[in-house]
């Protein structure tokens, strides 16, 4: 391709909404352009990146044995009613109805439809397992739509889905899945981890999420220094072995006291006030249910996890509890709430059992309870471990230490059971002629999101540095005089003879600057530059520069091909 009949609109500025850098960098390189908050269109050079990946995960999933279908964009209610989701996604699922007045929505996922699908056409065992994937695009009317391509409301993503007869075949299935995502993401040049995952809106039994890891990751990742553990934020376990250090006094229970503390809500102002440390403090944090409203205890040094508040409950969605309502159930303002007295269904972390003389919210503005006790003035329901790991609690599975990093999810895949199989009754018939329900699994790519991800790890301060695997073009060619017919003949020898082998390549036969050539070949972050100038032509040479460490070699021309053509097959074949 000739740069002067390509569109790819750059950008010297920074734009202004963009925070993170592969969104800045993804407009400024013109590669994308927003229609509306969270909707893109894909320019050329952002399109020729993001096939790349889908060929990548095409190849990958075809290796693994799934074949390709595409579903559609809009579907029925009835299923997402049949699967019980339509009234427990939320306001992400965008709905609307048909001139005849029947609800539909805008697929967000598809296990409905694809569960509909081999309700109506799987029979019997020999027909499975089945694994069909598609690449497709989703609507999510995502609450906060930002970062460009990383959280759009109109994303491309793919999704697999394997049916399989039994739990153990579709623990295979799952394995297989597992391995073709550590293929791809590596192909695709990431620096990523597999961690345990909360199944959320999708459900099932058990999930692996695959992250990226950059500091500008929407997620925490924790992970031990020297197991193989690694989880979600929202998944990690506590280690118990190490949450019962000395909490509170540990003398005999004192009575119970009211105080008078004017003002002071965090826990940071209580503990000051009182001379307390936040390990004799408990934090009262009410929440919204699609059930019941509840009160969940934890330390004064700990964080509640929703996540895992929500699972321990078993309720399709929870909130925390706004201004209003927490005067409703508690008499007071944010800030003051406390278990003593309570009418709520009260559930409490681990840490908490233990705890004794503690202190609290009076339930009543400006006051503060000490000397609380457990048993004697409040009833707690149930515990678990319901707090965020902290960077000094253990790995729940060896005990050594943990870390805690940042992380973009680029994949997720889950293990459904037979969650979709039952609600829509997808069955088959087995070797004896029983009907047993299908078991699933389900298995997420953003392919968007993995392109702005690579960027957000391969890059400068002059621009992109695609790995060359996903790299729109291979080679840019810069001839640096366009008015010398020797250079403009060198350049285009080479432009035909590797096009001819090929590769993508991009030929700036602008009539521009050396400079400005040189700063959008760096922007654009081909991985392979050619330079072509009087200069070194006179001795026969040509230099080839590499994006990713600077490095230049002097090449001579008549070998420039065949030389270019090997640095591509090495450092793609380095990644395979
Ligand atoms: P997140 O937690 O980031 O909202 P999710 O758990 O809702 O993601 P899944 O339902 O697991 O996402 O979707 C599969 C994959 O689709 C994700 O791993 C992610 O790569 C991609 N994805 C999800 N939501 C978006 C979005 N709004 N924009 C771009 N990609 C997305
Ligand atoms: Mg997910």
């Amino acid at each position: 391709m000739r740069y002067t009949k390509l569109f790819l609109p750059t950008l010297r500025e920074i734009p202004a909404d963009a925070e993170v850098i592969s969104h800045q960098l993804m407009l400024r390189a013109g590669m994308i352009r927003k229609l509306t908050s969270g909707i893109y269109t894909y320019l050329p050079l952002g399109l020729r990146a993001i096939k790349k990946v889908k060929e990548i995960i095409r190849e990958e999933m075809e290796r693994a044995g799934a074949q390709e279908i595409l579903m559609p964009t809009v579907q029925p209610a009835d299923l997402w009613k049949e699967s019980g989701r339509w009234d427990v996604y939320g306001k992400e699922l965008v709905r609307f109805k048909d001139r005849h007045g029947r609800d539909y929505c805008l697929g967000p996922t598809h296990e409905e439809v694809i569960t509909d699908l081999i309700r109506n056409e799987v029979r019997s065992y020999r027909d499975l397992p089945l694994n069909l994937y598609q690449i497709q695009n989703k609507f999510r009317d995502e609450i906060r739509p930002r970062f460009g391509l990383m959280r759009g409301r109109e994303f491309s993503m793919k999704d697999a889905y394997s049916f399989d007869a039994d739990e153990e075949g579709a623990a295979k299935s799952y394995q297989s899945m597992f391995d073709a995502y550590n293929r791809i993401f590596e192909r695709c040049g990431l620096n990523f981890k597999a961690v345990e995952a909360d199944t959320g809106n999708i459900g099932g039994s058990f999930s692996h999420e695959f992250m990226v890891l950059a500091d500008t990751g929407e997620d925490a990742i924790v992970s031990c220094t020297e197991c193989e553990y690694a989880a979600n934020m929202e998944k990690a376990e506590v280690n118990p072995d190490y949450i019962i250090e000395k909490a509170g006094d540990e003398s005999s229970p004192v009575s119970m006291e009211k105080v008078s503390t004017p003002n002071v809500r965090t826990v940071e102002e209580v503990t000051q006030f009182l001379s307390v440390t936040p390990k004799q403090l408990v934090k009262t944090m009410i929440f919204e249910t699609s059930a019941e409203p509840v009160a969940v205890l934890v330390r004064g040094d700990h964080e509640v996890n929703p996540t895992k508040v929500k699972n321990v409950l078993g309720v399709e969605t929870l909130e925390l509890a706004g201004e209003e309502t927490v005067l409703k159930f508690t008499g007071a303002p944010a800030g003051f709430a406390g278990a003593v007295g309570l009418s709520i269904k009260i559930i409490a972390d681990t840490a908490v059992e233990s705890m004794k003389n503690m202190v609290m919210g009076g339930n009543e503005k400006d006051t503060h309870l000490i000397g609380v006790n457990r048993g004697r003035d409040f009833e707690v329901s149930e515990f678990a471990d319901l707090r965020l790991v902290t960077p000094s609690d253990r790995c729940p599975r060896c005990g050594k230490a943990i870390e805690i990093k940042r992380g973009i999810e680029v994949g997720h895949i889950f293990k459904l059971g037979d969650k979709y199989s039952k609600a829509l009754s997808a069955t088959y018939l087995d070797q004896n002629g029983n009907e047993r329900y299908i078991i699933m699994g389900c298995y997420g790519i953003g392919v968007g999101r993995t392109v702005a991800a690579a960027i957000e790890q391969n890059h400068d301060k002059n621009g992109i540095i695609f790995p060359m695997p996903i790299a729109p073009y291979q080679v840019v060619i810069l001839p640096l005089q366009m008015r010398d017919s020797e250079v403009v003949s060198a350049a285009d020898t080479l432009y035909n003879q590797l096009t001819r082998h090929g590769v993508e390549v991009l030929l700036d036969d602008r009539d521009e600057r050396a400079g400005v050539k040189f700063k959008d070949a760096d922007l654009i972050g081909i991985p392979l530059r050619v330079t072509i100038g009087k200069k070194s032509l006179k001795e026969g040479k040509l230099e080839v520069q590499f994006r990713a460490t600077g490095e230049t070699e002097l090449v001579p021309r008549e070998q420039a091909d065949k030389v270019l053509l090997d640095m591509i097959k090495n450092s793609v074949r380095s990644r395979e």
